[in-house]
């Protein structure tokens, strides 16, 4: 591959990793020891302030690297663009004649630009007019999505600004760990803490950042859900609900305070293992601080009741009287790296742009009038993620999956059977950076463009509008994923379409679809139509929503109200429920999994970097010293985890940081979502990554 040429250096832009988007230079030409390309943080973005880790500090690798795709393939073979682009439209108007418009579905990924997700979701409808169309940002914050949508009216990560957290006096973080997911996030928790603030962690493992914590609850797996409420009934069995608050800015507490009275302290304690001094000294914590704030991470809400568990965890906080209150708060940790602005602009099942409901008709008129067709004509909602997967190549189900910036091989829960569900597809077109896992399987695989080589806008996990500029040259023979959606969108519409269905719907300038983006967006909860690229630049981002371009943005949404027509906050009872699989006899251990400090996500990128791969090439199994000594494993040994679904292997890690009765394994290698349960939360369709019932044997 051709070294990237410089076209100007360096540039302001955004790491292409996680929903910290921590801001960085990026210099094409020279040389600091990431091959051509120089990566230095910026200090103007405040969720980094100066601060990368290593993932960031190695990107510039991904454009550099001899990994890259640069000609698309068809059935292995290298084409031209405009025979793979046929092949696939043709293909394409084949299989809707004979299966109809829901015969082919579209797979978007959370990684997308705002511009990239919106043009995604209109080509699925307007294009391919399918209903077929979801994201894996399913598997990811769906739902602490619904919680706070069912409790606020709205869905915004973090609703404050991230620096609020080093400014408060405790914060309470369930599932998350951001000292090896994000690291800069764990500046804003240690400035807390050097004044004096304090520090919960609610986790099975004892991982870096519950390390950092004054407090560390360990709950079996599966159990938050239990644990919440036995906070709860705590803050009210002590008196501690912020009574005025409860009265003037939520409605529903009573049934919620009745509900939770069923769960005491000893209970929790049996269900959860956390002893009862734990909750106790929580909860005074929480209640004895002027400013708090409780976050949520994937360990809570990747559960079949992680709406359920969340919601109990906002109704924790709305006994407190944080959510809304300067300085204080709920908020969800979002991962992927347009997490928040992937869940916004229409690649989700069930949604529009602006964050819109599918089946409202008035948010279907006004996207139509957008894209200039009948309200009617737009379909849906269609099948969530899993569902859809599931569905493939089955009687009745899409024959041919249209997929842009994820990997399901590696990444989507029950893998294995995902994996032949590709595989009996009559049509699979992968438009990727790298030869991923999924790509190797696809009929055709489109090289595209990625982050320094393209603009566009990303939101952060803040709610904060970025964006990303174009530093260095992309290699040639490479393709934007707008310039891919408009070939197709051309060739399938035919030479008479007017103008929505035909090149003029489909632009491949950023900037313009950006414009068509705002108007979609306006009116809508995640209001994007006072945002320019040119406010993003001269401010550093831009908070939605953002009704007017002389409008400030809105750092603090719920300050005077929440999105709920009384502008009150929901509480709402929630139970606790065991997992989907319990542990028994054949299966007598919990299964959790999560990320490593040096790799991200389906480690498609990350794996193929040098310096990352040196911290940690391959998959492990972290158990406990005793389980280590009753199955007589020494450290390195090879074990095999088996579940119901399947069975993989790894290396032995014996860590007395994990609960006896759990193993844990990282998910960026094909195997941990081999083991891992597909039962699907009811509300937010989210599986149930993050606890299943396993048995480790000893390899030979
Ligand atoms: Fe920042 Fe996340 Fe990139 Fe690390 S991976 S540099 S935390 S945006």
């Amino acid at each position: 591959l051709p070294v990237a040429a410089p076209v100007k250096a360096p540039v302001a832009t955004h790491c292409p990793y996680c929903a910290l988007q921590c801001g960085m230079n990026v210099a094409a030409g020279a040389d600091a020891g990431t091959g051509t390309v120089a990566i230095t943080p910026r200090q103007d973005i405040p969720a980094n302030a100066g601060g990368l880790c290593q993932k960031g500090w190695t990107a510039g690798e991904l454009l550099t690297g001899g990994a890259r795709l640069t000609t698309p393939l068809l059935h292995g073979e290298p084409v031209g663009w405009d025979e793979a682009l046929d092949f696939v439209a043709d293909r394409i108007r084949a299989l809707q004649a004979e299966h109809g418009p829901d015969g082919v579905a579209v797979f978007g990924g959370g990684g997308l630009t705002n511009e990239k997700a919106y043009l995604l979701g209109k080509f699925a409808r307007v294009a391919l007019r399918t209903s077929q169309i979801d994201y894996n940002g399913r598997f990811c914050m769906s739902s602490a999505a619904a919680a706070s949508n069912r409790a606020f009216g709205m869905d915004r990560g973090l609703p404050f600004p991230i620096t609020d957290l080093a400014a408060a006096d405790a914060v309470l973080l369930a599932g998350g760990n951001m000292a090896e997911t994000m690291p800069p996030f764990v500046r804003h928790l240690t400035a807390m803490r050097d004044r004096g603030g304090r520090l919960i962690v609610i986790d099975p493992r004892l991982t870096a950042t519950a390390r950092l914590a004054d407090l560390h609850l360990q709950p079996t797996p599966g159990t938050d859900l239990a644990l919440a409420l036995g906070l709860l009934h705590l803050v009210v069995a002590e008196g501690r609900v912020d009574e005025d608050y409860v009265a003037a800015r939520t409605n529903g507490f009573a049934a919620v305070a009745t509900s939770v009275a069923a769960w005491w302290p000893e209970r929790v304690e049996r269900i959860t293992g956390v002893p009862v001094a734990q909750m106790r000294l929580a909860v005074e914590i929480l209640a004895d601080a002027s400013r708090a704030a409780i976050l949520t991470g994937r360990g809570a809400e990747q559960h079949a009741k992680g709406t359920d568990t969340v919601t109990a965890f906002i109704n924790l906080a709305l006994a407190l009287g944080l959510p809304g209150r300067p300085g204080s708060g709920y908020g969800c940790v979002t991962g992927q790296g347009n997490g928040q602005g992937g869940r916004e602009h229409g690649q989700k099942a069930d949604q529009l742009p602006g964050y819109r409901k599918i089946d409202d008709p008035a948010a279907r008129a006004h996207v139509a009038r957008v894209w200039g067709i009948d309200p009617d004509e737009i379909p849906g909602p269609g099948r969530s993620a899993y569902e859809l997967l599931d569905a493939l190549g089955t009687a009745g189900g899409p024959r041919a999956l249209l997929l842009f910036g994820s990997n399901p091989v590696v990444s989507a829960p029950r893998s294995g059977h995902v994996t032949e569900r590709l595989k009996g597809l009559d049509l699979l077109v992968v438009s990727d950076l790298v030869m991923s896992e999924t790509a190797a399987l696809a009929d055709v695989v489109l090289p595209t463009t990625q982050w320094a080589e393209e603009e566009g806008t990303m939101t952060n996990l803040e709610g904060r509008v970025l964006l990303r500029r174009r530093a260095v040259a992309a290699p040639e023979g490479v393709r934007s994923d707008l310039e891919v959606l408009r070939g197709l969108a051309v060739r399938l519409a035919g030479p008479d379409a007017d103008g929505s269905r035909g090149a003029a719907g489909f632009p491949t300038d950023p900037r313009e679809v950006f414009e068509e983006l705002r108007r979609a967006s306006a009116g809508g909860t995640a209001d994007y139509a006072g945002i320019t690229y040119e406010r993003i630049a001269a401010e550093t981002g831009v908070f939605w929503p953002c009704p007017a371009e002389d409008h400030p943005g809105t750092p603090r949404p719920f300050l005077d109200g929440f999105a709920t027509p009384d502008g009150r906050a929901r509480f709402v009872p929630v139970e606790h429920r065991p997992p989907g699989e319990d542990v028994d006899a054949d299966y007598p251990l919990y299964l959790t999994t999560g990320r490593v400090l040096a790799h991200y996500q389906s480690g498609a990128q990350t794996r193929r970097i040098a310096a990352l791969n040196a911290v940690v090439s391959e998959t492990f199994v972290e158990i406990h010293p005793d389980l280590a000594e009753r199955l007589e494993v020494s450290p390195g040994q090879r074990l095999r985890v088996v579940s119901r679904r399947g069975e993989t292997e790894g290396a032995a890690r014996v860590n007395p940081a994990i609960r006896a009765d759990t193993v844990f394994m990282p998910f960026h290698w094909i195997g941990a979502n081999v083991l891992t349960n597909p039962e699907l939360d009811p509300v937010s369709r989210m599986p149930e990554f993050k606890v299943c019932a396993v048995r480790v044997e000893r390899v030979g």
